[in-house]
């Protein structure tokens, strides 16, 4: 690295510098598009990223009144090996996780409230060594989801269809 690079990097502000830590965590990070990929080849659809939902749910599945996080285990606080206090900073960052931790639980409150059902995935689960069963679960859980109503429609003969005139 060059004395310039490092000069252009000091030069972000702390807003620039949010922006782009927002950016990295919020949009399509690896383990949610495992997921979503997972989900598309079984042949649910999904929204991305819903703003209007409480928590902007990674994959919002409406068929199914399912939406589901992709939660990494260190910025949610997993209760898992993968989540240790940073040793150093510990003012900044105790109340900051935290706060993510008080967030999720509101979301997920307000999210159920609204009747969907809200799933946790993750990034751990999402290891080699776990991945596939994890996704498995998943699927199961969210066709678990499925209005009794629409089920019903199903198996019926669409009754639902206008009748030829
Ligand atoms: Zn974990």
């Amino acid at each position: 690295m060059n004395p310039g690079q490092i000069a252009v990097a000091d030069n972000h502000t702390k807003e620039e510098r949010s922006l782009n830590m927002a950016h990295i965590a919020g949009k399509d990070t690896k383990p949610e598009v495992k997921v979503r990929k997972y989900l598309w080849r079984l042949g649910f659809r999904y929204r991305k990223n819903d703003r209007k939902l409480p928590g902007k749910p990674d994959i919002v599945l409406p068929k199914y009144r399912t939406v589901i996080f992709v939660n990494g285990c260190f910025w949610h606080k997993h209760d898992c090996p993968a989540f240790v206090w940073p040793s150093s900073n510990q003012d900044y960052w105790i109340p900051k996780i935290t706060r993510n931790v008080e967030r999720d639980r509101k979301n997920t409150a307000l999210l159920t409230e609204m009747g969907w059902h809200v799933l946790v995935v993750w990034e751990c689960e999402l290891k080699k060594k776990t991945i596939d069963d994890t996704l498995q679960r998943v699927a199961r859980q969210i066709r678990e989801n499925l209005p009794a109503k629409e089920k019903e429609q199903k198996a019926s003969d669409s009754p639902l269809l206008p009748l030829e005139p």
